[in-house]
């Protein structure tokens, strides 16, 4: 980053310095620090002959505007990648990439503990356009080369699983696929770009739920998709063909939780993993599923490629049911029953995995997955304790 807001050399910054100072360059706008909303339909051009030849850098806002582009730019700072599109929600992020790159006879590879409505999208939607659809255990590794047929397109990767939190052998897994020419998509949004680097492992299109950490506060949604340079240009023409535009308000929203998304996600780790491992000692935790501790199976190939881990993980309870996990949730006052995660506040739910066709699921008990929020680790290993009560005796 040097003074005029250009930012040479900026690889070798550490990390919280890019996420302060990437994206928009400030004396492009009057020297404002922060970039400027631009809501944006019609952009003017100078003439009929700019016009004929389109020989400006805005043509239309659904093509992107300064407000997309400075959040684009800073997701590619920290991705590493070519290009990034920013789309309305983090399902918007799976489907918009799968839909660029499908085509009907194709085979599409999915990881069995993806993200439940990624699945719904390749089970329903994808399949009537005619794509053949496949899961596969996410502790396959190089042995994806087996599943991977002629027309396999796309293998689709999520690491760590939704709730269960398996870690994959991405770099294996990305070998295989492209020995025999498929494209490589992984769902980075548990780790962000700031504790895995996707495309530095070998994955071609790397996604994120931008709803969670980099906005950080539940009061939007938004995704992003960025790729490597072999498959940006088709990734940007399917965006502006499927007209899948963001709104400037949450594009800002975000720019602006990123500034601050290196120090939430330090205080999210720390308090979750102080909470995660005081949880296996806890009676009436059968096991704790999180991939930065030393008993998940996984931790191992979690060390090797993640350079941290962020707040969210599940617990399995010690025997019992529906009425065990209710009570459980029913007793938290700290932790709030909702979805998605990523916010400043803590959440719980129950987890159900009965879509799985060939993942293991753990069993020993009910599952709850919980998101460990940026509010005081004893006040929420006391809320906790409240829900172990209150299962115990329920
Ligand atoms: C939440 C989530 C999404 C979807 O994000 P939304 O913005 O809620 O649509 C996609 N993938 C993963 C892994 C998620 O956790």
């Amino acid at each position: 980053m040097t003074k005029d807001g250009s930012e040479q050399g900026s690889d070798k910054l550490g990390i919280n310095t890019r996420l302060a100072h990437s994206g928009n360059s400030p004396h492009d706008y009057f020297g404002f620090v922060n970039p400027p909303v631009v809501h944006a339909s019609t952009v003017l051009f100078r003439n009929a002959a700019s016009m004929a030849a389109r020989d400006q850098k805005y043509v239309y806002g659904t093509r992107g505007t300064p407000t997309t582009d400075a959040l684009a730019q800073a997701i590619d700072a920290l991705e590493g990648s070519a290009g990034t599109i920013v789309v309305p929600s983090g399902l918007a992020a799976v489907t918009v990439p799968l839909l660029a790159f499908l085509s009907a006879g194709d085979h599409l590879l999915i990881v069995d503990s993806v993200y439940n409505p990624t699945r719904n999208f390749a089970d329903t939607m994808l399949k009537r356009l005619g794509v053949e659809v496949e899961y596969y255990a996410p502790d396959v590794g190089a042995g994806i080369a087996a599943l991977i047929k002629p027309n396999t397109k796309v293998v689709f990767t999520e690491s760590p699983a939704s709730n269960t939190f398996e870690v994959q052998d991405i770099p294996a897994i990305a070998r295989e696929a492209h020995e025999a020419g498929a494209i490589v998509m992984m769902d980075n949004t548990w780790a962000t770009p700031l504790y895995f680097r996707p495309l530095d492992h070998g994955v071609d299109i790397s996604i994120h739920a931008a709803t969670k950490y980099p906005a950080g506060h539940s009061d939007l949604l938004l995704g992003t998709v960025s790729a490597n340079e072999g498959h940006w240009k088709q990734l940007y023409e399917s965006f502006c063909t499927l007209g899948c535009c963001a709104g400037p308000d949450d594009v800002y929203q975000v720019l602006r939780g990123l500034r601050t998304m290196g120090v939430r996600l330090e205080h999210h780790q720390r308090s979750a993993l102080t909470i995660a491992s005081w949880l296996e000692g806890q009676k009436g935790v059968a096991r704790v599923l999180h991939p930065a501790l030393p008993s998940h199976p996984n931790h191992d190939l979690w060390k090797r490629d993640f350079c941290g881990s962020s707040g969210v993980f599940s617990i399995v309870l010690a025997g019992g049911g529906q009425k065990q996990q209710h009570a459980f949730l029913d007793a938290l006052r700290i932790f709030g029953l909702g979805y998605s995660w990523g916010g400043y506040e803590s959440l719980a739910v129950p987890v159900w995995l009965g879509d799985r066709v060939v993942a293991k699921t753990p069993h020993g008990g009910p599952l709850i997955r919980l998101q460990i929020g940026l509010e005081d680790v004893a006040d929420l290993k006391a809320d906790l304790m409240r829900g172990l009560d209150a299962a115990a005796s329920a």
